[in-house]
């Protein structure tokens, strides 16, 4: 019997629409590699607070962004988001950094960086990764395109539901307005705005349960993988 084929499943969507959730669980149950590439532009926005980059001077972001290394390193929670060696997986998903992370992903050079990294990532495939444009851009030839939605309402409630879960103190308000600005930013830039691929399946999950929506992805994916 021949080893199983790999393949690469990329996960696209607005904010919110539960795509980290799918992509975890769907790695899991296939014994690939999760990519969060959002977390890889929360750690760099996060290198450029902490570094006083302003997001206008291209130079400085030019000599700043090949000093940015992010690894991403299992834990008994799932992955961890490191910067240089320190774990920000709490740290980027303050506020704080949500505010700014779609200006920082509109940078072209931060997304050439960016891309670059998660293509070599994925080299030997195996991997569920999620964003905005995994699917348009960083792997068109991936096997395997979902593009997630959810009404709203629900995203909203996920969303203010899982950061009130952590800790952080927050009305809904603002998370209301830190979705819609950016969705806003991350779908009308000029590099790689955040679209469905021609050849990406959209899947409206507002009244599935999580474990409706992975099993519903997990059929595509034996689909693809093929039986052997
Ligand atoms: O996935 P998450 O919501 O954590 O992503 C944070 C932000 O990073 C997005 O709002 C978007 O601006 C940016 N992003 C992106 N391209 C990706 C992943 C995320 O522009 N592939």
């Amino acid at each position: 019997m021949s080893p199983a084929k790999k393949i690469i499943i990329a996960i696209d969507g607005y904010a919110s629409t539960g795509k980290s959730t799918l992509a975890k669980s769907l790695a899991g149950k296939l014994g690939y590699g999760y990519i969060d590439t959002g977390a890889m532009y929360r750690a760099t926005t996060l290198f450029f607070q902490r570094h006083k980059v302003d997001f206008d001077d291209l130079a400085a972001i030019q000599k700043s962004i090949y000093s940015i290394k992010i690894q991403f390193r299992p834990s008994e929670f799932g992955n961890r988001t490191f910067l240089n060696g320190e774990d920000v997986e709490e740290e980027i998903r303050t506020m704080k950094v949500s505010e700014k992370v779609s200006e920082v992903a509109a940078i072209p050079l931060v997304r050439r960086s960016m891309v670059a990294q998660q293509q070599e990532m994925g080299t030997e495939r195996g991997i569920v990764m999620d964003g905005r444009d995994i699917g348009t851009v960083v792997f068109r030839d991936a096997e395997l395109k979902l593009f997630l939605t959810a009404n709203p309402m629900v995203r909203l409630k996920r969303r203010f539901d899982e950061l009130t879960a952590k800790g952080h103190q927050i009305n809904e308000e603002e998370v209301k307005h830190n979705l819609e600005h950016r969705d806003h930013i991350d779908s009308t830039r000029d590099d790689s705005p955040l679209r469905k691929a021609e050849d990406a399946i959209e899947l409206d999950n507002s009244e599935l349960t999580p474990e409706e929506q992975l099993e519903i992805a997990l059929r595509y994916a034996k689909q693809r993988i093929g039986s052997n």
